[in-house]
């Protein structure tokens, strides 16, 4: 039993869906993909509908997983949400590399070890909900392994395209928890080709970053939690691991709606959109004024999450940004591996190598004064630092020798 709230069914309040760029308007109920123009399609609300049926107060009192926000959700039939336990994350303080008023959201707890498990737990239910039996995916390895997770127990078949230099463990978990994965000689973009290919034959459902409309309602809970979570108020900044920016601009969202529904006030974190230096196609196209990013060409970094040479989305997370009074910015990977090194050993908290990127962010952010180190401020680890290589750890010790205890 994971949430006594999944019990009876719920209404939803989804009115429509809206092109992100023209705002044309799509019916709900329907399988769709990217808009006509090959945009980000947005889900719509009757938000009074939602105030009238859900106070904050009767919210505080119910579990605090990711379902307690089900009004705010797309899934109509209660028997089509899938569920591993997606839990509240913490806020997890780390003052000796961060600072006093640092607090990093701690995703790696979720189902699958990431947050992507929040976007495919929504995108695989109205996938079984929109009647979809094959879906394909490209991925750096956690949407990839989220996909596989939730796909698998509600009896999808899935096909999944990851760079042949994923993370080992990411391309296993995603074989073990049952789809069909392949390494690809290229990037995600690359990957993305393929599966965008097979679709237009009619083989499968485009899974892709924001080629679907739901993954990004299940992201939009990172933010309506840290709403709750900091009583209803917000953070002074938020530092976010860029790639496609389905967080981020889900966040936005979320923000937007909680104001709609009279739940927040007009002020608004200072939204930090991070990226790695090796692949930065987000801040080259901030500090230029663009409104689109064009392909970042010859990507690399240890940050595998987060390289993504070109995002669908592009203009949103530049918009969020730039309408939150942040910025786009670059880390290289000594100092995100610096950054992961310290908050272990001093706070005793692993982080990913995205989760660094922030940290990372971070420091630099308060070295030019961007951030003062008074402020409010939460970084996201977006998935567990167990996933990730470590440095080794050699030393032996021989049991049957004499041991020289001063040394240990
Ligand atoms: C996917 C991923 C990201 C990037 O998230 P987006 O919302 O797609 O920008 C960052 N870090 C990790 C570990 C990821 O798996």
């Amino acid at each position: 039993m994971i949430n006594t709230n999944l019990t009876t069914d719920r209404p939803t309040f989804v009115t429509h869906l809206e092109c992100s760029m023209t705002g044309e308007r799509y019916e709900a109920d329907r399988l769709h993909g990217l808009s006509r123009v090959g945009r980000p399609l947005l889900l719509r609300y009757d938000l009074d509908g939602v105030g009238a049926a859900l106070g904050r107060d009767a919210l505080a009192a119910r579990p605090t997983d990711l379902w307690r926000w089900r009004e705010l959700l797309p899934v109509r039939q209660t028997r089509n949400i899938v569920s591993l336990g997606e839990i509240e994350t913490p806020l997890v303080p780390i003052p000796r590399s961060g600072g006093a008023n640092v607090l990093v959201k701690d995703e790696g707890r979720l189902p699958t070890g990431s947050f992507k498990a929040r976007g495919l737990v929504m995108a695989v239910a109205m996938a079984k909900e929109l009647g979809v039996t094959r879906i394909a995916m490209p991925t750096n390895g956690n949407a990839g392994a989220a996909l596989a997770a939730y796909a698998s127990r509600v009896g999808i078949e899935t096909i999944v395209f990851c760079p042949e230099d994923t993370p080992e463990v990411n391309v296993r978990e995603i074989a073990m928890q049952g789809a069909r994965v392949w390494r690809v000689n290229g990037l995600i973009d690359d990957c993305g080709a393929i599966v965008g290919k097979g679709a237009a034959e009619g083989r499968w459902f485009d899974f892709s970053t924001l080629k679907e409309p739901y993954r990004i309602e299940g992201k939009k809970t990172m933010g309506l939690e840290l709403a709750a979570q900091f009583g209803w108020e917000l953070p002074d900044a938020i530092f976010y691991p860029t790639g496609g920016g389905t967080g981020l601009i889900g966040m936005w969202k979320a923000f937007d709606e909680l104001e709609r529904l009279g739940w927040i006030g007009p002020a608004r974190p200072r939204m930090y959109a991070v990226q790695a230096s090796g692949c930065a196609p987000i801040v080259r196209a901030f500090e230029a004024g663009e409104e689109h990013a064009e392909r970042w060409e010859d990507a690399h970094t240890v940050a595998a999450g987060i390289r993504v040479p070109r995002a669908v989305g592009d203009f949103l997370i530049l918009r969020a940004v730039r309408e939150s009074g942040g910025k786009a910015l670059g880390v290289g990977d000594p100092a995100i591996l610096k950054a992961v090194n310290d908050c272990a050993r001093s706070d005793g908290l692993l982080l990913c190598p995205e989760g660094g990127a922030t940290l990372a962010a971070y420091r630099e952010a308060l070295r030019t004064g961007e951030v003062d180190e008074d402020e409010r401020v939460v970084l996201f680890n977006c998935a567990t630092g167990l996933k990730y290589p470590m440095p080794p750890a050699p030393a032996t010790l021989d049991r049957h020798a004499a041991i020289d205890f001063d040394a240990l």
